[in-house]
């Protein structure tokens, strides 16, 4: 009789019962690989459910999405039916999913937002909010404040992949792009001819605005204490949206077989 092989959905662990159900006791949680693209939710239903005896045949014949669905149908049906409506569209919408080597798309921001950061102090984490809140900017995932590294989704030419790279680095590059699409809104607000233009107080605020953006992109460079401080709060924010940016890695990956299979 073959024995049978169980898994651990989000590290890849494959192994017999007893130290796979070991693996999942374990005090800290393993490190999510490169290829798994199911959520916290979905991770915790497959490792759960592979122990029971039809589930287990159904995992190993491929039909991974209906336990998934069966089991989450009531909690995440919103999550779901975006998935079906964003993989409905799937042409459309992969080519807009912008990747992490890029600038982030700021292009429909609303004026209330752009107002919002010409005045408030907490710029950087403002503005990266505002940018997540745009389903095709989430290109970073990070599994949680312990992790030590991330997987970021990167477009180089027309080649679509995610890759891992430390939190040092992801929250490194998010600051130097936070840092110049920030001038860019600030820029853009003192070249425009509308009504704030003739209320030359407001001009010199964002002028001092822009003064204190670079201090502190200074001080996050050469201050260890604030450079603590800034990965802790953006890392948080990543975080915050990690599910759906693994809905993107869902979608991409999806559209990977279907270009490998010859579709
Ligand atoms: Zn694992």
């Amino acid at each position: 009789m073959i024995k049978k092989e169980y898994q651990c959905f989000r590290c890849g662990y494959k192994s017999k019962k007893s130290n796979v159900q070991n693996h999942f006791k374990r005090a800290t949680i393993c490190k999510r690989e490169i290829t798994c693209s199911y959520t916290d939710e979905e991770i915790k239903i497959l490792n759960e459910r592979q122990f029971i005896k039809e589930d287990y045949k159904k995992i190993k014949n491929g039909n991974i999405a209906e336990i998934i669905n069966i089991e989450t149908q009531n909690q995440t049906i919103n999550n779901i039916q975006n998935q079906n409506n964003i993989t409905n569209n799937i042409t459309i919408n992969i080519d807009k999913i912008v990747g992490f080597n890029d600038e982030w798309n700021i292009e429909g921001m609303s004026e209330k937002h752009r107002t919002n950061l010409l005045i408030t102090n907490v710029m950087y984490t403002q503005l990266l909010t505002i940018i997540l809140e745009n389903e095709f900017n989430k290109n970073v995932i990070i599994q949680n404040k312990e992790s030590t590294h991330g997987l970021i989704f990167k477009k180089i030419n027309n080649e679509k992949q995610y890759q891992e790279i430390s939190i040092d680095e992801i929250i490194h590059e998010s600051m130097i792009k936070l840092h110049k699409q920030l001038f860019t809104i600030y820029d853009s607000h003192l070249s425009t001819n509308d009504n704030y233009n003739n209320d030359k107080s407001f001009d010199e605020h964002v002028l001092k605005q822009k003064n204190l953006t670079s201090q502190k992109f200074d001080e996050f460079l050469n201050d260890k204490k604030i450079k603590n401080n800034v990965k802790d709060v953006i890392q948080k924010i990543y975080i915050e949206n990690k599910d759906d940016a693994i809905l993107n890695q869902k979608i991409i990956m999806k559209n990977k077989d279907n270009f490998e299979n010859g579709y």
